[in-house]
């Protein structure tokens, strides 16, 4: 794990939750505009989320989520107003930063799983590890040992055509997870899952929170996001509500 992306401390320490180290994300009235004429997806949103928390940015079709998820993985940079990851400034980062920050600092997941379909498990996992510069044998050694925490580690030689729906998500999450990432991403991770399978994906990314992950799942599903300790509502691009169980209000 290299140290470039260790998180920034920030030497003046105000204790607000602005510019707190301890914060993972912090969007500052944070637009993206698409297109040309630009159709505003995320307008003005503010956004700050602490290490550990698990939440769901949860809105309908067309509300701005993958635009969201975007901005907060680094994939896509504001048009205005500011996105702080990790403590970095993404407007600032060049292009080679921000893929060394991603490798580095975020795991993700999608609803369509994007594994490798004629490579096994163990091998869709530890490509997870090559941005990261890990030879061979230590990819695959420590796939196995991501495989075992998603509980798969009895389907190691397994191709995803030999695995059900629930089964190729595990793979994807442990791809996700397998470089250590503080921040894990998922974008509709049980769209496409049956309800069982999908409930123990969402035990699954509790589990990874509990064990110091700071996870953020997308999702159009309200009974998903209640499943979850805060819930930040997008619709056309804002933030109408959020709501945190953890805290007395
Ligand atoms: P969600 O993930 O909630 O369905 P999106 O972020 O995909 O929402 O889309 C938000 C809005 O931005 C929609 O109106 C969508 O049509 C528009 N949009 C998203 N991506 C693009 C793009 N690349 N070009 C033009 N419009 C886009
Ligand atoms: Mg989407």
């Amino acid at each position: 794990m290299s140290a470039t992306y260790a998180t920034t401390h920030n030497t003046t320490h105000t204790g607000s939750r602005s510019g707190s180290s301890a914060n993972v994300i912090e969007l500052d009235a944070v637009t993206r505009d698409h297109g040309s004429p630009p159709v505003r997806a995320v307008d003005a949103v503010s956004l700050t989320v602490a290490r550990g928390e698990l939440l769901a940015i949860v809105g309908p079709s067309g509300s701005g989520k993958s635009s969201l998820l975007n901005l907060i993985g680094t994939l896509d940079r504001p048009t205005s107003g500011r996105a702080r990851i990790s403590g970095h400034d993404v407007s600032t980062l060049s292009d080679a930063a921000l893929s060394a920050l991603r490798a580095h600092r975020i795991g993700f997941v999608f609803q369509q799983f994007h594994l490798a379909e004629g490579t096994s498990a163990v091998d869709n996992v530890a490509d997870g590890l090559i941005y990261l510069g890990v030879g061979l044998s230590e990819r695959r050694r420590r796939a196995v040992t991501a495989l075992t925490r998603v509980g798969l580690g009895h389907r190691l030689t397994h191709k995803p055509n030999q695995m059900s729906g629930g089964e190729r998500q595990r793979v994807a999450i442990a791809r996700a997870v397998v470089g250590d990432p503080p921040l894990l991403l998922a974008d509709e991770p049980t769209g496409n899952l049956d309800q069982k399978s999908g409930t123990s994906v969402v035990e699954l990314l509790h589990e990874l929170n509990l064990a110091g992950t700071t996870v953020v799942v997308i999702t159009h599903d309200v009974e998903l996001a209640e499943r979850l300790p805060r819930r930040v509502t997008i619709r056309d691009g804002r933030v109408v509500s959020d709501v945190d169980s953890r805290v007395a209000s």
